[in-house]
């Protein structure tokens, strides 16, 4: 069972325990303090469920049969080969990208710019920032904001947190910055390499307006294996287009300027 599944069902337990020991009358505070607890919690890892800054969680705006596909932790070696299929099939995509894999990779990172994707922030590290001070959240974002200026790239004001998990520190950060924040609606664990086939059916139950998440890097690993996400991509553009879905970039969004 996927990790974040497994913080669901322990938020969403927390919070049923509290509310059925206040309902009981066992124990008023503890209840209270348990329910709240349970809905921080689930809030934290939520990635749809922002309270403090402007946030993006599909794209029915920009028509009734737009889609969009997103990719994290990049970029890659595996990045090249993921640019060649979108511009085969002549679609625009978003990226998140980590700064340390930006010092690795400046080329391909210049080259989602001028190939007419989103650039979109992620993080410097892939650290999960829930439980971080502001000071902590501050440095991961100008650690990543320096490395950007310093190749002179100009992303997009959007960030993705990682793994999807926050604080309201991380909102108020994005915030002051002017990012507007960007969940998704389907991830297919394609980091997980279920094999091409499961990604492909996944993916391939995307609904018209939602956001798909696949990965073209690693937090942790230099050189991941992302042969899989790459095989299962024309795969998937494929299908959806014989759905009558058309790709946009996050990009393309009306700017939620807080
Ligand atoms: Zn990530």
């Amino acid at each position: 069972m996927p990790r974040t599944v497994k913080l669901k069902i322990l938020a969403i337990t927390l919070l049923s325990v509290g509310i059925l020991i206040v309902l009981y009358g066992i124990h008023l505070w503890l209840g209270l303090l348990g329910s709240i607890f349970g809905l921080y919690y689930l809030y934290t890892i939520l990635p749809s469920w922002n309270l403090f800054a402007k946030s993006i969680t599909n794209v029915r705006s920009l028509g009734p049969n737009k889609v969009a596909v997103t990719f994290d932790d990049g970029p890659s070696l595996w990045t090249a080969k993921i640019l060649d299929v979108l511009k085969t099939e002549d679609i625009k995509a978003s990226f998140f990208v980590l700064g340390k894999n930006i010092e690795r990779y400046p080329e391909i990172t210049r080259r989602i710019l001028s190939e007419g994707h989103c650039l979109g922030h992620h993080a410097y590290r892939h650290q999960k920032l829930r439980w971080r001070w502001l000071s902590q959240i501050r440095k991961e974002y100008d650690e990543l904001t320096k490395v950007m200026a310093s190749l002179q790239l100009k992303p997009d004001p959007l960030i993705r947190f990682p793994h999807g998990f926050k604080n309201p520190f991380c909102e108020w950060e994005a915030r002051r910055r002017g990012w507007t924040i960007c969940a998704w609606g389907r991830g297919v664990w394609d980091s997980r390499r279920p094999g091409v086939d499961v990604i492909v059916e996944r993916s391939l139950k995307l609904k018209p307006g939602e956001i798909l998440l696949l990965h073209d890097g690693d937090g942790d690993k230099e050189n991941p294996d992302r042969e899989q996400t790459y095989l299962a991509l024309e795969k998937i553009i494929k299908g959806l287009k014989a759905r009558g879905l058309e790709f946009v970039s996050l990009g393309e969004m009306p700017r939620c300027r807080n």
